[in-house]
This record gives C-alpha cells, structure tokens and sequence, in this order.
C-alpha cells in the first residue's frame, strides 16, 4: 500500500521519515513518499488518491482548508475546525474518503502521556492564531481546561480562535499578556517567532512574566531550543518542544490507516535522525 504526503514546500517534510520508519517497525507491506502539490490543486491531489488507491494521505501546508472540499466526509474535530491534515477510506462504507485533523490530539497526547501535564482543570494562554494555534485552542478546551486565553496580533482572529474553547475561551492582545501569564499554568507558543536566528520572545514577552510553576510548551521543533523554551528552563519551568506533537499527529495517521497502534519510539528515533540530517546535509 502506497501511502504520501501533499505541500508545498515538501522536500523537507519529515513525514517520510516518521512514516517509514513506522511501517518498516511494524511490518507491515506500505510506503510513504511526498507529493510535490503547488496551491489550488488540492482537490485534485485527493482525486488522485481515488485513482491510484492510495491507503492514505497527510495534507500538509498550504491544502489544509482546501482538501476539506475533496472529501466525501469530515471527523468531529475536522468538522469544527475547517481544515484537515488526515484523509483515510471509512471503515464502514466502501469507497468514502473521510478528512480529520490530529494535530490538536498530537499536542495533547505529548503533553499528557509524554510531560505528564494534565491540561484538566488548567488555565491556558495560546499565543498564536492560525491553524496551529486554532487545533491546539480546540483540543485544550475538549481536554477540559478551565480557560483558553488566545493572544494574537489580530483582534478577530483571537476572537474567533477562541470561539472554539467555548465558554472556556477569550481573547486578548499583547498589552494583556503579561496579566494572561500571571493566571496561567500553561503557555503554548503557536507562532513561528523563535524559529529564525535573532528571534527573542513571541509578542515582547518579558522573559520575567514566566514563573518556575508555569509548563511552556513551543509548537516549533526546529530548532530544538527556542529563546522561550530557554528562558523557560532557566526560570526553572519545565518546558517542552513541538516534536512530540509532530510525531504524535503523525502516529494518530499511523494508526488510523493501518488499525495498528503506532510504533512511537521508532517513530521518534526516525525523526531525530532526520533533523540531525537536515541540520548537517553534509555529515
Ligand atoms: P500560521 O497558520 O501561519 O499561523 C501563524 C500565527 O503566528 C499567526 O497567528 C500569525 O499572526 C502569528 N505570527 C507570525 N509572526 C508573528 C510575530 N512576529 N509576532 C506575533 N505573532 C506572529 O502557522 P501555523 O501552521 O499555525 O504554525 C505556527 C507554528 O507552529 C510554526 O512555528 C509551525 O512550525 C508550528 N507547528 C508545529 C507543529 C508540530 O507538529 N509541532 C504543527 C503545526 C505547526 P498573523 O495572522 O497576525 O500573521
């Protein structure tokens, strides 16, 4: 079986990576490759996947929303979001292609099974408003957080990010961050701000506002060690970056193509070995 990836860019997507190593861990006769899929050809790529009877596919950036119209139905969490990064063939039905998004449950599933932090009964605050940001706020909230405050740059995009927690959401901007922290348990960073060299804080964030009991989770994994995720530490916060989500979405896809529970340690050595390999192209 022939499973793969659409974006664009792709080329250095780590899904191969994960997935292969995924398969090759559990024996099972599937292959994963990436598909090169420029913008607007998402429905067209999902067509594909019924011509060529692909066992699955990750839509990845920029297809997210627009593969939402190739499928002949959406999951729960694809339905409230918009978007999907998973497409499966239903169990039930013959020949029906289903779009969902693991994303949010790959957050959760790190941080709950691997960091051991129970987002139940907990005081969040989302930095970030687009899909990252939108799946982890919805999945926090579904996790029974007491609140979900999404701080973004624009007033409408925190707004309707926050929509998504329901009664446990709300919105703010930079100017409230620091008083958003002061209640917190929890800060997960859903901007890409810490990715670039030169980067400090998302939002002009005071490295003081992060408190030894606070838990920092950075969505990014490359680099492994942003400016928070460091600040955080030395702060005495534990602090956590965004590969275990990575690998955990991609399980979720694992799983919910082969019916097989999700080698994650192979998963997980697969993907540090590739960004090692993206970090040193020549070694
Ligand atoms: P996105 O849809 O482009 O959203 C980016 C968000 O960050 C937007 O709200 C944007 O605000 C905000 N932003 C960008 N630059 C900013 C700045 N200088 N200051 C404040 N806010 C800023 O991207 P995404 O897909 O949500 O991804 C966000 C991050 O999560 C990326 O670093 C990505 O690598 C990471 N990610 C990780 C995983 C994982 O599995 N670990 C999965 C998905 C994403 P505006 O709308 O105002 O521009």
């Amino acid at each position: 079986m022939v499973a793969a990836v659409i974006g664009d860019p792709v080329t250095h997507s780590l899904s191969p990576a994960l997935h292969n190593a995924a398969f090759s861990a559990l024996g099972v006769d599937w292959v994963y490759v990436a598909f090169h899929v420029p913008g607007g050809s998402a429905g067209a790529a999902v067509e594909a996947m019924r011509a060529l009877g692909l066992g699955g596919l990750s839509v990845t950036m920029p297809h997210k929303a627009d593969a939402v119209g190739g499928v002949d139905r959406l999951g729960p969490v694809a339905t409230r979001l918009g978007v999907v990064n998973t497409i499966s063939w239903a169990r039930s039905k013959d020949q029906e292609l289903v779009g969902e998004s693991t994303d949010g449950a790959g957050f959760i599933d790190a941080l709950k099974g691997d960091e051991g932090f129970d987002p139940s009964g907990r005081r969040c605050v989302v930095l970030g408003t687009g899909g990252a940001a939108r799946s982890v706020t919805l999945a926090l909230a579904d996790a029974g957080a007491s609140s979900v405050a999404v701080v973004g740059r624009k007033a409408s995009a925190a707004q309707a990010c926050a929509e998504l927690a329901g009664v446990a959401g709300s919105s703010a901007d930079a100017s409230d961050l620091a008083e958003a922290m002061a209640e917190a348990d929890l800060l997960v960073n859903a901007t890409p701000v810490g990715m670039a060299s030169g980067d400090r804080l998302p939002f002009a964030m005071k490295p003081e506002w992060v408190r030894s009991d606070h838990f920092v989770a950075d969505l990014i994994y490359a680099p492994a060690r942003t400016p928070l995720l460091m600040e955080a530490r030395a702060r005495g916060a534990a602090a956590v970056n965004g590969l275990g989500m990575l690998i955990h979405q991609a399980g979720r896809q694992v799983e919910v193509w082969t019916g097989r529970p999700a080698p994650l340690e192979a998963m997980s050595a697969a993907a540090l070995a590739a960004l090692a390999a993206l970090a040193h192209p020549s070694e």
